[in-house]
């Protein structure tokens, strides 16, 4: 085996960060008008680019993506009990948390990720009064069937859109979807503002009392309406998120031919499963997880994911372990494995491919070479 330390690192994600000098250009704007934060004009200018950009009529930045599912709970005054996945980030269940609010747990469907509508119905009880899904990796969810339940049995939905920026369901944003989006500007995002977030609304009233909810509830100088947060974004990261909107599609081009190449690559692996493009959608290739059958493939997930890792190629297991299995959640009867069998093989067998705007084709081909036997 040779020195680990010639091989380059190729990590999972790396950042889009706007050209360095055309962002001092924006930090000396900045300097000269000393209006830094609390709804600056770059704030603005982000907004009405951002609502374009998604085909979208309302949005509100936030200083990440967390408070935005924390908000979106408050502001729809949600209680008791809210249908959510298991197969997240950490974020969208903490966000119940943070509310007092008991997740209930449903399995996933292997085709998507996504939570699974058939089995949402079994979960509701006389406490649930929302659903929590998540499009995971910008797969989009089933928002029809979803809707449907949710209008039968008058629950609200709150979808976690943190992974589907710019993702379109025949050309429209599945970001109109349920009540309320929210999306997550991390840094590891396929769209980032450092850290940021944003909460999409449809209408006007709803986008003004999100805003307020955002900056302590403060409607003007001597009014304080609601008990509100701080979760502004400051006119800094406007600037950086205007630089970056303007190299996003290029940025996902270059995702989108890497997936090509590895879904090329892969398709004849046997034990090795990955998703295609789903009819009708535009997709954002934020992420490439692709699924390790012990059986077919010779050799469980986590063997590959370290002897990638020995070659410093690292690739992350999202999602795993299952948010259910975690300290605060695991005790509820809805996180039991039992309950959650798609959710907890999918847990196992994922690994995310590294992804992103700077992979070079040596690089690509470094990784397939540690995947394809
Ligand atoms: C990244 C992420 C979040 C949280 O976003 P932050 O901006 O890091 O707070 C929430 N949900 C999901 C599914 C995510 O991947």
């Amino acid at each position: 085996m040779g020195n680990i330390y010639e091989k380059k690192i190729i990590t999972v994600t790396t950042p889009l960060l706007p050209e360095l000098q055309i962002f001092n250009k924006s930090l000396e704007h900045i300097w000269a008008h000393k209006w830094i934060t609390n709804g600056g004009p770059l704030h603005q200018q982000l907004e009405n680019a951002l609502c374009e950009y998604l085909k979208i009529p309302y949005i509100s930045l936030f200083t990440n993506g967390t408070l935005p599912l924390i908000i979106a709970l408050q502001a729809l005054r949600i209680t008791g009990e809210v249908i959510t996945t298991p197969y997240s980030f950490v974020a969208t269940t903490h966000a119940l948390w943070w509310n007092n609010i008991t997740p209930v747990f449903v399995d996933i469907d292997p085709k998507t990720g996504n939570i699974d509508p058939d089995k949402i119905e079994a979960a509701i009880t006389p406490h649930t009064s929302a659903i929590m899904p998540v499009h995971v990796y910008g797969n989009p969810c089933d928002t029809k069937r979803i809707q449907e339940i949710a209008d039968a049995y008058g629950l609200k939905i709150i979808y976690d859109a943190a992974h589907a920026f710019g993702v379109e369901i025949n050309g429209k944003s599945i970001l109109a979807e349920g009540d309320l989006s929210t999306l997550s500007f991390h840094a590891t995002k396929v769209y980032n503002t450092i850290e940021g977030g944003a909460m999409v609304m449809s209408d006007e009233s709803t986008k003004k009392r999100i805003d307020n909810l955002k900056n302590f509830g403060i409607t003007d100088e001597t009014h304080v309406i609601a008990p509100g947060i701080n979760s502004k974004m400051d006119e800094v990261r406007a600037a950086y998120g205007l630089l970056n909107l303007k190299q996003v599609d290029k940025a996902i081009d270059h995702r989108h031919n890497v997936v090509l190449r590895y879904r090329e690559a892969l398709r004849k692996v046997k034990g090795i499963s990955f998703f295609d493009d789903l009819p009708g959608v535009k997709h954002n290739y934020a992420y490439f997880p692709i699924f390790v059958n012990e059986e077919e493939y010779g050799m469980n997930r986590d063997t590959l994911y370290f002897k990638m890792k020995e070659q410093n190629v690292w690739g992350r297991r999202y999602f795993y372990p299952l948010i259910s299995t975690f300290t605060p959640y695991r005790g509820f009867d809805s996180a039991r494995p039992e309950h959650l069998p798609n959710a907890t093989r999918m847990a196992e067998q994922v690994i995310c491919l590294p992804l992103h705007h700077l992979l070079t084709d040596e690089d690509v081909e470094r990784i397939l070479k540690l995947v394809v036997k």
